[in-house]
């Protein structure tokens, strides 16, 4: 397999094409800094965006959902979705409204979904989907009962094509415009941590794990990006 995805019609970046990205490489990274995606799908001609939760397995995007979910069911019948993920890294302040931007890494992926029925296939995946939201967490948590697991749909989708765009650096602004008297530069933006806030309910005596105070610091250390 080709460590870049092949450029065509569907996923050639158009506008500003230098901040294209067709690297898988490039592509994962992004996938793995997030845990947040859109998932675009058509449905009887309407267009649908769903805000979801996601992992990746190698070549694969793993969703899961209610069984009764519109975007679950649609999915698992086979169908196209595109899939896109954000990461904002900071304000781009130009000196004109024109030129002011955002740094940001973006990537959107296509494929057609596929149903995993096979409970340690099923189980991979929602660990690959965990892990990716909070690593460490599923081998301290319950693991799901052959009940919840009936309930849960789970639905990779093998990445058939893809692309990412990313912006960085300062503000490009008009020649003449630089003598202006306004301040210019990036401010940069970060996902951080807040204070830990305990369940009401849980007893005093069990101590944040460790993984999660591993979580919190390497939020502070790297922002938007995973170690
Ligand atoms: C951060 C985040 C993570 C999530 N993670 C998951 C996940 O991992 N798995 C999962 O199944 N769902 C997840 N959801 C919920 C998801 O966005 C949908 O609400 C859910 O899948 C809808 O299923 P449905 O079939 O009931 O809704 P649908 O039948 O698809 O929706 C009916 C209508 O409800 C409205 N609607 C549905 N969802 C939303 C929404 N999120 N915001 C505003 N309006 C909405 C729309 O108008 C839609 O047409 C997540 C949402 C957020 C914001």
């Amino acid at each position: 397999m080709s460590s870049q995805f092949e450029i065509t019609e569907r996923n050639r970046v158009r506008r500003l094409p230098e901040r294209g990205r067709y690297e898988r490489g490039d592509v994962y990274a992004i996938l793995d800094s997030n845990f947040l995606c859109h998932v675009g799908f058509v449905q009887d001609g309407q267009p649908f965006v769903i805000p979801t939760n996601y992992g990746r397995l190698g070549d694969e995007i793993l969703l899961h959902g209610s069984a009764a979910s519109r975007m679950m069911k649609h999915l698992a019948a086979g169908n196209a979705a595109c899939i896109t993920v954000t990461l904002v890294d900071g304000l781009v302040l130009a000196r004109s409204g024109f030129h002011s931007s955002i740094n940001y890494r973006s990537a959107m992926v296509y494929g057609h979904g596929v149903e995993i029925t096979e409970p340690a296939q099923k189980n991979d995946a929602l660990y690959a989907i965990s892990e990716n939201i909070c690593p460490g967490r599923w081998s301290d948590i319950r693991g799901p009962n052959p009940q919840e697991l009936k309930g849960t749909s789970v639905v990779r989708v093998p990445i058939e094509s893809a692309s990412a765009k990313v912006r960085t650096g300062p503000p490009k602004d008009e020649e003449e415009d630089y003598s202006l008297g306004i301040w210019a530069g990036v401010l940069p933006l970060h996902t951080t941590t807040g204070e830990l806030i305990p369940d009401p309910r849980l007893p005093g005596t069990i101590k944040v794990p460790e993984y999660l105070r591993r979580y919190i610091a390497a939020k502070h250390r790297n922002g938007n990006s995973r170690e």
